[in-house]
């Protein structure tokens, strides 16, 4: 059978250029295709397979639920033990004003039901966000995305959408007692991980307090220990009123989140009632699995080592074609200045067996976000690859 015949034939394409791996498994850090190649996925998968490919926790979860049970209910009506298991976990992980959590199908419906939800809280429209943001691909998610580009096709969007500068404290004056809500990446993902300063985490929240608009922290890139705690805010000692997860959450499986106070959140069952539903939300398979991998990542030193191992991976890779490192835990940016540069960086990490890949909004720099679980070894041997990569250059 020609698989890739058929998918060109019968799947719908997103670029013109796709990837084409032809994947027959996947173990660990590690991908192989029909021919036996193996690569050293370090992206996984966009920021998914946090705890690894066919992690044997997750495997044995997975299977026990889907034996148990699968699907048996839309969201919100049954009592099913690894849904109500899972959220009561996040809650222990999260602070007294973030207890209660929604479970969806994706980071762009996390995004979409917070953003409802902060209109809801607060009776207002406005929406602030920041230039450059990614926050997802649905009409909202995308409303409140920074990439003029690739939103111009698909206009009108949502209204009421105002863009300020991230990392600018002058513009927070423009979040004012109009604003319902401004949604933030607490590290900017997509732009090419970009670190805000601590004290404009601050001041964001603080005026935040001042206006009553409600802070949505999307995490879904950054969150499930990406960047070496278990949630990004926790760098900035700032917490939201709404928090935003999907990605590494379900250990591989596809669940989102979204995670705000009790008082918030019981607003969504009146006036009116069933203020947002979702059919899948919360599979209890998607959940037993996001459960095993969430205990996996608060093993012993597990989100110290995912700092460890950044650290490393940061110092073998510094080389003269390489301009800058925007890292935190193990969510890196390689700054090569150039987008000849990262296409080329991308084929020839390829033919190393590396895969690298680029951002959605900034072509200058490629992306490093393996699976949290790569051992040293693992992060020496890419980091040997990557450098062969870079002379070539
Ligand atoms: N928010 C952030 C910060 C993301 O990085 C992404 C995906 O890359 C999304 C939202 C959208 O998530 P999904 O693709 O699951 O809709």
């Amino acid at each position: 059978m020609d698989l890739q015949k058929l998918f060109f034939e019968h799947l719908a394409p997103t670029s013109p250029f796709p990837f084409l791996l032809n994947i027959k498994s996947a173990n660990g850090i590690y991908l192989e295709d029909i021919d036996g190649k193996k690569y050293m996925d370090l992206i996984a998968g966009i920021g998914v397979a946090s705890v690894g490919h066919a992690n044997p926790k997750i495997i044995e979860a997975v299977t026990a639920q889907i034996k148990n049970y699968g699907h048996v209910m839309v969201y919100g009506e049954y009592i099913q033990e690894p849904v109500v298991q899972l959220a009561t976990n996040l809650a222990a992980a999260l602070p007294d004003n973030l207890q209660t959590c929604y479970f969806v199908n994706s980071g762009a419906e996390a995004n979409e039901a917070a953003i409802k939800l902060a209109k809801r809280v607060t009776g207002r429209s406005e929406i602030i966000s920041f230039e450059r943001a990614y926050h997802g691909n649905t009409m909202g998610a995308m409303s409140v995305s920074g990439n003029e580009v690739k939103k111009q096709a698909f206009r009108p969007l949502v209204p009421g959408v105002r863009f300020i500068p991230f990392n600018s404290i002058d513009d927070l004056k423009q979040i004012s007692n109009q604003t319902a809500a401004v949604i933030i990446e607490p590290i900017q993902g997509d732009a090419g991980v970009i670190i805000p300063d601590k004290k404009f985490m601050k001041a964001l929240r603080e005026r935040c307090d001042e206006t009553g608009a409600i802070l949505i922290f999307d995490e879904i890139q950054t969150g499930m220990g990406r960047t070496g705690k278990l949630f990004a805010f926790e760098h900035f000692a700032v917490t939201p009123d709404i928090l935003t997860l999907a990605k590494g959450l379900g250990g591989g499986l596809p669940i989102g989140a979204f995670i705000s106070s009790k008082e918030n959140m019981s607003l969504l069952a009146r006036d009116p009632m069933l203020g947002h539903i979702t059919t899948f939300g919360g599979n209890p398979v998607c959940c037993a699995s996001a459960l095993a991998a969430l205990s996996i990542i608060n093993q012993n030193n597990f989100l110290e080592e995912v700092e460890t191992k950044g650290q490393l991976f940061e110092s073998l890779l510094e080389h003269k074609n390489v301009v800058e490192i925007r890292r935190k835990g193990l969510m890196m940016a390689i700054e090569l200045n150039s987008e000849e540069k990262v296409d080329r960086a991308i084929e020839l990490a390829r033919e190393e067996g590396v895969i690298i890949y680029w951002f959605l909004s900034t072509r200058n720099c490629f992306r490093i976000s393996p699976p949290l679980t790569i051992t040293t070894d693992e992060v020496i041997e890419a980091s040997t690859r990557l450098q062969r990569v870079f002379e070539r250059l």
